[in-house]
């Protein structure tokens, strides 16, 4: 069961429920467990802080006054995925790069390993 945290009493909860058990502060829209509702702390404005306000795609007309939102998502968070990701496919492509080019010493060491196995297995 994946946990999630309240945003107004801070409990941990099921990140399925609807409504938190603890304060009944409703933390899914339209009563769906599958459309999270984001809240703001009461204080900021979730659009100062969501990347659809940051790329200017957002016509919702709460915006940029939203504390409550289906939508949100937050900018800081989805710039370190896409450094995240950026640097796991610069990893992958690395790799695969060093592979091609020593394809020549991975096939020998390729024999040399199954040369020991069986003499291994031999004695
Ligand atoms: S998606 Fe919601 S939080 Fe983001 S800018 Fe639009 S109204 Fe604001
Ligand atoms: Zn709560």
């Amino acid at each position: 069961m994946k946990t999630a945290t309240c945003p107004r009493c801070h409990q941990p909860v099921n990140s399925q429920v609807v409504t938190c058990p603890y304060c009944r502060t409703q933390l899914k829209a339209y009563g769906h467990p599958g459309i999270p509702l984001h809240r703001g702390n009461g204080v900021d404005y979730l659009c100062d802080s969501c990347t659809y306000h940051t790329d200017d795609s957002c016509n919702f007309p709460q915006r940029p006054y939203a504390q409550e939102c289906t939508l949100y998502e937050n900018f800081a968070e989805y710039e370190l995925e896409l450094q995240r990701q950026t640097q796991a496919n610069s990893f992958g492509v690395v790799v695969r790069n060093w592979l091609r080019h020593n394809q020549a010493l991975m096939l020998l060491l390729g024999l040399l390993f199954i040369c020991f196995a069986i003499a291994l297995s031999a004695s």
